[in-house]
């Protein structure tokens, strides 16, 4: 962290310090975090704990040296008080932010934010020292978290905004100030949170309100709503024949994508390491964002090429005669679609194991039963749902419902021992762990 004083978060959030002043050199929400001397934790009230029920445990057991509180606590520790812990802590990463000489990438979306992020983060670290948000850290305590770790040598930052909520996306971009910001696309996700996909493009448009003096809007040209956010800002888009597109796509054996890259500054030949034709997309989005940011084409090929699959998202996994795509990290519907494409390109019997996909409200059921005709669709052998709404996936694919994974299991394990080439996609949302069903096919050799 670029460290400033507790007397300027004070003053900045609008606080009152008590006790001795004194440098801010790291922080955290999480009482359990080791805090190094000048940590400062910072009490947050949520619905099911209180942060300030733990501050004694940070400052005693951690070494915290310094509090952030909505209420003075009788601790012998300085200790800032304001009125609303969660936006202080946002004023923090917005000092730290200001502090920092980075070139910084902020990326929103329905889906693929992490994984463009992780692609950026790679093509920037061909050139210097990079930080990125850490796992999906992209909400308004996270992003701030990821801010304050901006350090003096930092070179280029990539930061995920996500958003539950309208105006969330407005605040985080407020903090992070991007030089460059870029929506990657807009589907059906947290759609309780929005009313309507109106509403979601809506909020991903936030994004531009915090660009920097002179940053750089970038939007994938093939979503509805750029005329949308065409009324916020001028905008570089990425997509079919815009500045950044992709020509001469093909898909290996393993389905990943080779193809010819074109930008405003030339082409080059590009070979994803992750399967997925959706992810051409993502490689367009993530070479707009930093090549805005100073990166060559030779940068671009090489940092695509080299990046790794985050956990959880299309991760290939395979023994012989089997192919198991792990994307149980979550599942929103333009993702369960693109992980039946996917699916669908791999050769071999094809099986779709998927639990719920959550937060779709009233569009629940048909968004399940979009899933299963797309799934029949695609001529998928075999699609095992397991839980609730998926039982519509089901019965729209012809496939098997189950309400729990363990009467899932032997099925699909049948099923693997039938065949002697097969390739399971399995996929549901966070809640529904589908993790668990990789992890029972990994242990049973
Ligand atoms: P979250 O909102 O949970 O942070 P995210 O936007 O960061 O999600 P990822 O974690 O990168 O997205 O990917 C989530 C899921 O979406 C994975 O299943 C992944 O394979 C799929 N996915 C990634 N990119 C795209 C895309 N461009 N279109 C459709 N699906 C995608
Ligand atoms: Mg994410």
């Amino acid at each position: 962290m670029i460290p400033l004083s507790l007397e300027q978060l004070a003053q900045a959030s609008g606080g009152e310090l008590r006790g001795a002043d004194g440098l801010i050199t790291a922080v955290t929400t999480d009482s359990r975090q080791p805090l190094p001397d000048g940590g400062l934790f910072v009490a947050l009230s949520g619905e099911r704990f209180d942060g300030h029920d733990f501050a004694a445990a940070a400052a005693q057991q951690q070494g915290a040296t310094a509090l952030l509180v909505e209420r003075w606590l009788e601790l012998d520790v300085p200790q800032i008080r304001v009125a609303d812990s969660r936006l202080a802590l946002g004023v923090l990463g917005g000092l730290v932010r200001e502090l920092s000489p980075a070139r910084v990438l902020a990326i929103t979306g329905s889906c693929g934010k992490t994984t463009v992020k992780e692609m950026a983060a790679s093509i920037l670290r061909q050139k210097g020292k990079v930080l990125a948000t850490r796992g999906n850290l992209n909400n308004e305590i996270g992003v701030p978290l990821t801010l304050c770790e901006l350090t003096a040598d930092t070179e280029y930052a990539v930061v995920e905004l996500g958003a539950n909520h309208i105006g969330e996306i407005a605040w985080t971009s407020s903090l992070v100030r991007p030089h460059a910001a870029l929506i990657n696309n807009v589907a059906a996700s947290h759609l309780e949170g929005f009313g309507s996909l109106d509403g979601v493009a809506r909020a991903k448009g936030e994004i531009y309100d915090g660009l920097a003096d002179g940053g750089v809007a970038i939007a994938n040209g093939d979503s509805a709503f750029c005329s949308l956010w065409r009324q916020q800002h001028e905008l570089v888009y990425f997509g079919e024949q815009r500045e950044y597109q992709a020509r001469q796509v093909s898909l290996d054996k393993s389905g990943c994508a080779h193809f010819r890259l074109l930008t405003p500054l030339g082409e080059v030949d590009v070979r994803l390491p992750i399967p997925g034709k959706h992810n051409v997309a993502n490689a367009l989005a993530a070479a707009a964002g930093t090549e805005v940011l100073g990166a060559t084409l030779e940068e671009i090929a090489a940092g695509l090429s080299q990046f790794g699959s985050p956990a959880g998202r299309l991760q290939v996994w395979t023994r012989p005669g089997l192919t198991v795509l792990d994307d149980t990290y979550n599942a929103s519907v333009a993702s369960v679609l693109a992980g039946l494409d996917t699916l669908a390109s791999l050769p071999g019997y094809r099986i779709f194991v998927f639990g719920d996909m959550a937060e779709l409200g009233e569009y629940s059921k048909e968004m399940h039963t979009q899933v299963g005709e797309h799934a029949r669709k695609l001529g998928i052998d075999r699609v095992l749902t397991v839980g609730r709404d998926s039982k519509h996936t089901a019965s729209a694919a012809q496939g098997r419902h189950f309400e729990q994974k363990q009467q899932l299991q032997p099925v699909l394990f049948e099923a693997l021992s039938q065949h002697n080439k097969v390739v399971v996609l399995i996929k549901g949302a966070r809640s529904a762990r589908m993790e668990e069903i990789v992890r029972a096919i990994q242990e049973s050799e």
